[in-house]
This record gives structure tokens, C-alpha cells and sequence, in this order.
């Protein structure tokens, strides 16, 4: 008799509250059940399931740290802990509920006025209304900051926009995009509530990527786009509160990177504990059992490092270095251990039935999203030194 396959080594999931348990256990077995049967053939088609979207809507964990709007205010390291299960099975559905919940309604919750929380989060929570993140442009990604080139405009009919968002996860989708923009006027960034319908606004899904396939990501163009007054978010007034977003967000990509860690060792272990080579289960071996072990120990590290960021988030201690840092080390880590499952399946690790290809791929774009290894690793380091290295 076998152990059972135990990713959470230290027992970290017992400082949980049984209330907290039992909706991580409610989520994963919602992720294993409808979502793992049907991820790699979407995966494969480059499709997203939109069949799943009520589905997760009824979890009702959208929006879950925010306070009031129909939102739960439950813990970040809840909020954590679901990211973790949901890229434990799909990185990618991880992705558009980060996107959703993090993203899109975060840059409402925390930029918004009263009246737009009032007016969207509701309808985001049940996510009835699919929101999108627009930051990104063509020619612009790392260096966003000081170097946005889509225009705002303040006119007599409202504001206009002109410019080009690339990699806009949900975009080709969503109801409402985020739209980030420089004010011609202040030099400031300003942050939109930009409808699909909007004149001007359109988007072109990209095709062919090799990670995240099912994340439908799109290069938005808006040409002389009008925006009203009452749909610019009113707390959002430099680049500093895009920033705010970014820190929360970061920290659930951490966490993500963990699950994306987890679901690849485990189906690893389970593999090498059932294949078999000169007569013996390769789980046998020394050189695979060392493999693992390195997976595991990385693992444990990640798990034991993102429960203290969210201990920092939920106390309101948490900076922008440390969402950094844990971003940085644990995509990094992730990276490192979905290559190790892979070696030790051999030449089914390359198949997507296997379940292991699809978080080697993923672990890809996780690495560079929300700040590329090297700008998290620059925040943290402006942080310890007291140079920044980034002008
Ligand atoms: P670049 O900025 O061109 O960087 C290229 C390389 O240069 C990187 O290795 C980078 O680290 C390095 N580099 C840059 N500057 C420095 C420096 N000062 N010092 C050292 N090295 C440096 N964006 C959104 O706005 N919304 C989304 O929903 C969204 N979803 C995404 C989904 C996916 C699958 C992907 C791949 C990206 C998504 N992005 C999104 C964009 C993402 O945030 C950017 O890709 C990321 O910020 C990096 O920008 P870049 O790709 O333009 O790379």
C-alpha cells in the first residue's frame, strides 16, 4: 500500500479555519470535476468554455476580499488559496478569474467612485459583466509606468482615447475593458470604464500562443473612442494607483504559481510511482526520487512563502516589494519544478493527456506576466538598496 500523494508536506492547509476549508475543498472539487475533464481539448482549439462561467459564478468567490457590492469580504489568503486550486487543474481559467475578480473589478474596487462600485461590482461578482485589464501596449510592456502612449483627452463631450492595447486577457469577450491612458494635458495616467459597444473600440483576438491557450487575449485598438465623465474612475489619478491594483493582483499570481507547481507534481509522483522500467516502478529509482524531492522541497517553500504574503496582506502590511518578491521567486520555482515533472515522464511528459505539457507551457506566461522576472526583481531590489535601477 502506497502513501497517498500529500503536496502539502507541512500541513500548511491546517492553519485554514474550517470554514476556509471547506470552500478550498468546495473549489477543488469543482475544479476536478468540471474543469479538468475538459481543459486540454479546449487547450488544444485554442477556445475558451464559456459553459463554465455560470458555473463558477455559483462558488461565489468573484470579488471575494472586497467589502460590500455582493462581495463576500473574506481574507486574501483565502483568495490566495483559491487562485492556487484553480491553477492546481487549469492555469488558464486561473488566469481569466484572476483577470475578472483581480484585474478588472480591483481597479473598481480600489480607483473607483462610489457610484461605479454601485454601478458594476454587483453584476462583476455574478459575473454577469466580464471586465478586462487594458495596460499593456504594443510597443510598451515592462515600462508602462512613464511610457504609456494611449492618449485621454478632456473635451466638452467627455474624454477621447486613442491608442493600441496588446495581450488583454478576455478582451475579445469582455463587456467593459480597464483602459489605462496618458492625459495629454497633466502628463498623468488615468485609468477608463471602456464598453465593448464603445465607437472606435475594437479587438482582434491573437492567435497561436503556446501557454495560457485558453485565455482569449486580445490586441485592442481604440481610435477617437468617446468616454464620459461618469465612466473615468474617479480615485485613479497617476500611475501610482494603477499600482495599487498591480500589488493585489501580484500576490494572487504568486499563489497561482504555486497551484500551477502542485497540480505538475503531483501528476509527476503519480506517474513515476506507476510506470514501470527494468522491472521496477521508476519512483524507485534514486536519481527520480531526488527529482521529486527537489520539486517538493521548491513547493514547500512557495506554499510556506505566499501564506505570510497574505498574512501581510490581511494585517495591511504588504508593500509592493514583497508581492514582488513572492511573484518573482515563486514563478521562477514554478518554472523549475513543471520542467522537473516533465523530464520524469519522459516522452508522455510531452503529451497533453499526460497532463504535465500544458503546465510547462503555462508556467511561461506566468513567468512574465505582471512584471517580467527582471522588473519584480528591480522593485525589490530599489526596495533593499535604496538605488532604483529602472531609469
Ligand atoms: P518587454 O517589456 O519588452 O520585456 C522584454 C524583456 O526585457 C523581458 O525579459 C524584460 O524583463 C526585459 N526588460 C525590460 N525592461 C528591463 C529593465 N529595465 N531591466 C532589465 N530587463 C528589462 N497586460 C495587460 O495589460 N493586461 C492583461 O490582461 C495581460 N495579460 C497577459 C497575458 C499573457 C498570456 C501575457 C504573455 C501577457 C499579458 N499581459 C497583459 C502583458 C504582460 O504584462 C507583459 O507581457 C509584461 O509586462 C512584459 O512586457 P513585454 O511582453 O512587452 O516585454
Amino acid at each position: 500500500e502506497l502513501p497517498p500523494i500529500n503536496a502539502d508536506f507541512y500541513n500548511v492547509d491546517e492553519k485554514l479555519s474550517p470554514e476556509d476549508r471547506a470552500l478550498q475543498l468546495k473549489v477543488r472539487n469543482f475544479m476536478e470535476k468540471e474543469i479538468q475533464p475538459i481543459v486540454n481539448e479546449y487547450w488544444l482549439h485554442d477556445e475558451f468554455p464559456f459553459e463554465i462561467i455560470p458555473k463558477i459564478a455559483e462558488l461565489n468567490i468573484c470579488g471575494l476580499t472586497y467589502e460590500g457590492y455582493g462581495c463576500a469580504g473574506r481574507s486574501s489568503l483565502m483568495e490566495g488559496i483559491i487562485a492556487s486550486e484553480l491553477a492546481r487543474i487549469d492555469a488558464s481559467v486561473a488566469t481569466f478569474f484572476g483577470v475578472q475578480s483581480g484585474l478588472a473589478m480591483g481597479s473598481i474596487y480600489l480607483c473607483g467612485s462610489e457610484a461605479q462600485k454601485e454601478e458594476w461590482l454587483p453584476k462583476m461578482q455574478q459575473m454577469k459583466v466580464i471586465g478586462a485589464f487594458g495596460l499593456t501596449e504594443p510597443e510598451v510592456g515592462s515600462g508602462a509606468a512613464g511610457g504609456l502612449t494611449t492618449t485621454c483627452r478632456k473635451t466638452e463631450n467627455g474624454w477621447i482615447l486613442n491608442g493600441q492595447k496588446k495581450w488583454i486577457g478576455n478582451a475579445t469577450f469582455s463587456d467593459i475593458t480597464i483602459i489605462w491612458a496618458r492625459d495629454v494635458d497633466d502628463d498623468q495616467v488615468k485609468g477608463f470604464i471602456v464598453k465593448k459597444d464603445t465607437p472606435g473600440f475594437s479587438v482582434e483576438k491573437i492567435k497561436d500562443k503556446m501557454a495560457l491557450r485558453i485565455v482569449q487575449n486580445g490586441l485592442i485598438t481604440l481610435n477617437e473612442c468617446i468616454i464620459d465623465e461618469k465612466d473615468r474612475l474617479q480615485e485613479a489619478n497617476t500611475f501610482k494607483d494603477t499600482a495599487r491594483v498591480l500589488q493585489m493582483t501580484r500576490a494572487g499570481v504568486a499563489w497561482m504559481a504555486v497551484g500551477c507547481a502542485r497540480g505538475a507534481y503531483e501528476n509527476a509522483l503519480d506517474y513515476t510511482r506507476k510506470r514501470k522500467q527494468f522491472g521496477k516502478p521508476i519512483a524507485s529509482f534514486q536519481l527520480i526520487q531526488n527529482h521529486l524531492v527537489e520539486m517538493l522541497s521548491n513547493l514547500t517553500a512557495m506554499q510556506t512563502l505566499v501564506f505570510r504574503l497574505s498574512e501581510l496582506q490581511d494585517s495591511g502590511q504588504l508593500k509592493d516589494e514583497h508581492a514582488s518578491l513572492a511573484k518573482v521567486f515563486c514563478s521562477l520555482r514554478t518554472r523549475d519544478i513543471v520542467s522537473k515533472a516533465r523530464e520524469v515522464m519522459g516522452g508522455n511528459g510531452i503529451l497533453l493527456e499526460y497532463n504535465v505539457a500544458r503546465f510547462l507551457a503555462d508556467a511561461e506566461a506566468i513567468y512574465s506576466y505582471e512584471g517580467t522576472k527582471e522588473i519584480n526583481s528591480l522593485i525589490v531590489g530599489r526596495s533593499i538598496t535604496g538605488f532604483s535601477a529602472f531609469v
